[in-house]
């Protein structure tokens, strides 16, 4: 089987993990979270041969979405969300506001995903994970084959999403974390939201508010 491509790297302006996930055969890819930077996450897709079909969201963070409307406008790729995050992707420029961050219009999504759906990178298959309690239509996406899991701000190494913003919830962060993350293979590398990647066996071990 051949090995999905992957580019992961940080965009401003809060840091968040931007994603982007190709099949080698078919050339098509989705981008997760792209937060800021779009002519950077442009110049990547384009250097790596690829086509984008979708943009996938973990969550309605304004770090996680604010170049969605570049991105979309640029590619045609379907914008996707859990439609519990559609309150917070509506309130983009309030978020904005709160952190100092200058307001971009994005358009609402294209596409609601549902907990379990398959998810598409050409011909190579992931499933959408329903992980609540950063936000409550946080999501994780896992790709079995390539064991990798994108956990968006719910796992961080060492750590997990704070849980005092807008519809935050912390018993549902850590059963979300026990078991829809703590459940996958221990060797799943863990693309976070911000930072340092890690692997679900490490985080079940060592992680400093969920450990099994
Ligand atoms: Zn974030
Ligand atoms: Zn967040």
């Amino acid at each position: 089987m051949p090995t999905m491509i992957r580019k992961s790297f940080s965009v401003p302006p809060l840091g968040c993990n931007c994603s982007i996930l190709g099949d080698p055969v078919t050339k098509r890819a989705i981008v997760i979270d792209p937060g800021g930077a779009h002519e950077r996450i442009l110049r990547e897709v384009q250097q790596l041969g690829l086509t984008v079909t979708h943009i996938l969201h973990t969550h309605a963070h304004l770090d996680h979405f604010l170049a969605s409307g570049e991105m979309k406008k640029a590619t045609g790729a379907t914008l996707c969300l859990h439609l519990e995050d559609r309150p917070l992707w509506e309130m983009l420029e309030v978020q904005c506001q709160m952190f100092g961050v200058p307001y971009v219009p994005v358009p609402l999504p294209d596409y609601w995903l549902s907990d379990e759906e398959k998810i598409s990178v050409g011909n190579m298959e992931g499933i959408a994970l329903h992980t609540p309690g950063h936000t409550p239509g946080s999501m994780s996406f896992h790709f079995p084959d390539e064991q990798l899991v994108l956990a968006g701000d719910t796992l961080f190494r060492g750590s997990i999403g704070r849980t005092d913003l807008w519809g935050g919830d912390f018993e549902a962060i850590e059963a979300s974390i026990r078991e829809r993350l703590y459940t996958l293979a221990d060797a799943t590398v863990v693309i976070t939201g911000h930072g340092p990647e890690t692997e679900i066996g490490i985080e079940k071990a060592t992680n400093a508010f969920v450990r099994t």
